[in-house]
């Protein structure tokens, strides 16, 4: 198979212009293949050579302006025309497509609940040549007008309106000019709730094994969509451009979701079965927000190339936030992105692969390499910088730069210098400018703050290490006494603007100087801070009494980077958790923080003799969290939605790690066996596959009682929830087993092999693992050969050998590093791995 490189994309622009593509497929061939039939309509601006894409399993009749080709000709996942010549053209295609199993293409699934068949469509970056022939690039916008021949009493959902024509023959409206990579269809017999907003159809599906899930929510979710719609179009003067606004969760989908004009796909999770925090609420409605943000952004206006998918996800991923922020309850989105999404930034700035947000186009000359990019950088680190952009030039006039942008460039593409060019119309600002510096660069600045007393003043001036301009907020606080609780509390003495570079004079302000001085202190940038030394010791003994959730998850955060740099000692970091917990309020910085002591701090940064401790300690703050949310009624529970009060939320997220940090089995065997924690919340099925994983961890469960609890939930979950027991038990066999299930049978799902790697690799069970070690690369490398990219990234996100920080370790896998056999995803996924296990090595030798 040929990835398209830049360079073709370009010709084939050139040359083509592509009009409609009518498409029918017939999903009722069979279990394996389905029948796909295109006609493309197109033409040649002048006489030349070019190419269509697809890759079938059968590629049966193709014909030129009615004149047969011969099938045989097909090279790879490329069918030539030569010697086109100018002017209209019509081309068929006739093929059987393979059903996918890894979430690429068509994906086929057949719900284990109830038996029902599903089938949707993944066609992103190049897939949809495994549903259908096409110029597949996404500067050849078209219309698409699709028929679907499905099995009687299913449902079909496209981009645009379906109507069912006959039985089982579905035609669905043709679209607006849109790229390739946005075609959708789901087809099976959805359970669906419609409704209608602003004279569009609005309707929400899932799997029917999913239906009262999906009800109990259904207003949250289409409340959610209805006030980012209205939101929207408050900002955006373009009107939603498509013609209707399905959101389908889909079962054992690889992303969070996908864009596909009139049709987000998301992953199924998202229907929750079991109790969630309202923190797992707000990350929904972010995706839905960012996936809506996304119909202006990606889908009226397209990137050209592959290099600017930064303009598609930066953009989706701040106004996901931000709108949510302003049009719905969840008015503290800023804080769950500082926690959860910023570091995922950070940490990917800092590795060898890290690259520009808007990387230079020839360091993406094909798909391949455009696929790596769909990172870190290109979503946390972009919309943080777009949040500074727009904290620089104002919210008015950054939205008046994009909305000549959507005018000039609807229904086609546009790049970088379009995006900046647009936005310069609006505002006096040097956009350009700052486009270079924090577009077109790489790396973290760090910030540090010196204070100084000088009289009856005090003096800050902040070293900068980076180049970058900043535009920051600095708050300052004082210690005070709480006169109702007698606690020591932080109080806000004042926030100021500072910009860095400073121009070479400290700031001064009046007054002694405060307890506290808190640099980027809104988090409107993107850099690591440094509190001068006396901020830093009042930060760690009074974090939990700062008073804005915002400030605090900034502290957080640098602590957080502290560790990673082997400036502070990871048990220093697992002490304040320790001491301040207890009293977080905010939920998304219980579960940020807790998660980071859990799976880096004690599994990976100390050494392993010092884990039992550092899990010792988790369970111990897990205890304080579970008595602080003790005497909850189940009213508490019944509103667990929307709740103001952080009790169940928090008490769910102390049950989740309690379980996770367990070293012995017995209380948690004790829930298992009562089907409550004590106090609530009754074990759900999420809770008893949680419990049941920890005890096979500690090899106090067995294969009769993971089988017993199959039988009672022998959903999709349930299966990955036994696959996840069975690879995590504490037995060669246990262990030969999931690797020949990984590694050798390739009959594994894309969901199914994620669990299965999951429950694998275990922290204590290095001696059991260690021959698996060296096995993981050159099995791995063979897999994602034959298997593909979403494959790939499983094993190389979820089956690397994470816990053996060892220089052995690290030897082996850049011995791999060489292997030419190596695919360029699984390359990304195992440079990035290795530089996180080297960074653990120098944590643990930095103390
Ligand atoms: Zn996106």
């Amino acid at each position: 198979m040929s990835v398209l490189t830049r360079n073709e994309a370009q010709t084939r622009a050139q040359l083509l212009d592509v009009h409609r593509y009518t498409v029918d497929l017939d999903l009722t061939t069979g279990e394996a293949t389905f029948d796909s039939t295109t006609a493309i309509r197109f033409t040649a601006r002048t006489a030349g050579d070019t190419f269509v894409e697809i890759k079938p399993e059968t590629l049966r009749s193709l014909s030129l302006d009615g004149q047969p080709l011969d099938p045989e000709r097909l090279d790879g996942n490329r069918y030539p025309l030569d010697r086109l010549t100018a002017g209209p053209h019509e081309l068929t295609v006739a093929a059987t497509m393979r059903y996918s199993r890894t979430g690429e293409g068509m994906h086929r699934f057949t719900d284990p609940a109830d038996g029902e068949t599903y089938v949707y469509t993944q066609l992103f970056m190049e897939d949809v040549q495994r549903v259908f022939a096409a110029f597949d690039q996404p500067d050849l916008k078209s219309v698409f007008d699709l028929t679907v021949t499905t099995p009687t009493g299913w449902t079909v959902l496209g981009n645009g309106v379906s109507t069912q024509a006959a039985d089982g023959r579905w035609h669905i409206a043709p679209t607006p000019p849109i790229s390739t990579y946005l075609v959708a269809v789901a087809a099976g017999p959805w359970h669906s709730v419609t409704t209608q907003h602003a004279g569009l159809p609005f309707g929400i599906h899932c799997r029917r094994s999913l239906a009262p899930h999906l009800d109990a929510d259904a207003d949250e979710i289409l409340d959610i969509t209805r006030a980012c719609y209205d939101r929207y179009h408050e900002k955006f003067d373009e009107p939603y451009p498509f013609d209707s606004y399905d959101q389908a969760f889909v079962p054992e989908f690889n992303a969070g979701a996908m864009e596909n004009p009139g049709l987000v796909t998301f992953r199924d999770e998202f229907v929750y079965r079991s109790a969630v925090t309202d923190t797992e609420r707000q990350t929904r409605a972010m995706v839905v927000a960012h996936e809506m943000a996304h119909m202006w952004f990606g889908d009226l206006v397209t990137l050209t190339w592959w290099d600017d998918i930064w303009l598609n996800e930066s953009f989706a991923e701040y106004m996901g936030y931000q709108t949510l922020t302003e049009a719905t309850r969840f008015t503290d989105t800023w804080t769950d992105f500082g926690v959860a999404r910023k570091g995922w930034g950070y940490d990917a700035d800092q590795r060898p692969s890290t690259h520009p947000v808007a990387p230079d186009p020839d360091a993406v000359p094909d798909t391949a390499s455009a696929l790596l990019n769909f990172d870190g950088i290109s979503y946390a680190k972009g919309a943080s910088a777009l949040r500074q952009l727009v904290a620089w030039l104002g919210e008015k006039d950054f939205l008046a730069g994009i909305n000549t942008h959507f005018s000039r460039h609807k229904f086609a593409n546009a790049t970088l210098a379009d995006f900046i060019d647009n936005l310069a119309t609006a505002t006096d600002r040097d956009v350009h400018t700052w486009a270079d510096a924090w577009l077109r660069t790489t790396g973290v600045d760090t910030l540090t703050a010196h204070v100084e007393t000088s009289g009856h003043s005090w003096n800050l001036t902040v070293d900068r290490a980076g180049d970058r301009p900043h535009r920051v907020t600095v708050g300052t606080y004082d210690h005070s006494l709480d006169t109702h609780t007698g606690t020591d509390q932080l109080t806000l003495r004042d926030r100021f603007d500072i910009d860095i570079p400073q121009d070479g004079t400290p700031v001064t302000q009046p007054g002694h100087r405060p307890d506290l001085v808190v640099l980027n202190d809104h988090d409107l940038t993107y850099a690591k801070i440094r509190l001068d030394p006396g901020s830093w010791d009042t930060a760690l003994t009074h974090l939990s009494g700062i008073p804005d959730p915002l400030t605090r998850a900034l502290v957080w955060n640098t602590a957080r980077d502290m560790v990673r740099d082997g400036e502070l000692h990871p048990t220093v970091h697992l002490t304040a958790a320790r001491t301040h917990l207890p009293y977080e309020t905010d939920l998304a910085l219980v579960q940020g923080v807790l998660g980071f002591a859990a799976t880096q701090i004690a599994d990976r940064y100390l050494p392993p003799q010092d884990r039992p401790t550092a899990l010792a300690t988790l369970t111990s703050l897990c205890r304080d969290l579970l008595r602080r949310t003790e005497g909850l009624t189940a009213k508490d529970w019944e509103q667990a939605p929307g709740t103001t009060t952080p009790g169940p939320g928090l008490r769910l997220i102390a049950v989740r790690h309690f379980i996770d940090a367990a070293t012995q089995p017995d209380a948690i065997q004790d829930w298992l066996r009562e089907g409550t924690v004590p106090g609530g919340p009754e074990l759900d099925a999420e809770l008893r596959w949680r419990i049941l994983t920890r005890l096979a961890v500690l090899g106090a469960t067995d294969e009769t009682a993971i089988a017993h609890e199959l039988d009672k939930d022998p959903s999709a979950t349930g299966q990955e929830g036994a696959a996840r027991c069975r690879a995590a038990l504490p037995t060669a066999e246990a262990k030969a087993a999931a690797w020949q299930a990984m590694f050798t049978d390739d009959t594994l799902s894309n969901y199914l092999f994620t669990a299965t790697a999951q429950g694998f690799w275990q922290p204590g069970q290095s001696e059991l693992l260690h021959p698996y070690v060296a096995r993981y690369y050159p099995d791995a490398i063979a897999l994602a050969a034959r298997r593909g990219p979403a494959i790939a990234e499983a094993a190389g996100r979820h089956a690397f050998p994470a816990h053996a920080v060892d220089p052995d370790s690290i030897r082996l896998g850049e011995q791999a590093l060489t292997d030419p056999a190596l695919t360029p995803a699984l390359r990304r996924k195992l440079t990035d791995q290795l530089d996180d296990l080297r960074r653990a090595l120098a944590v643990r030798d930095a103390h």
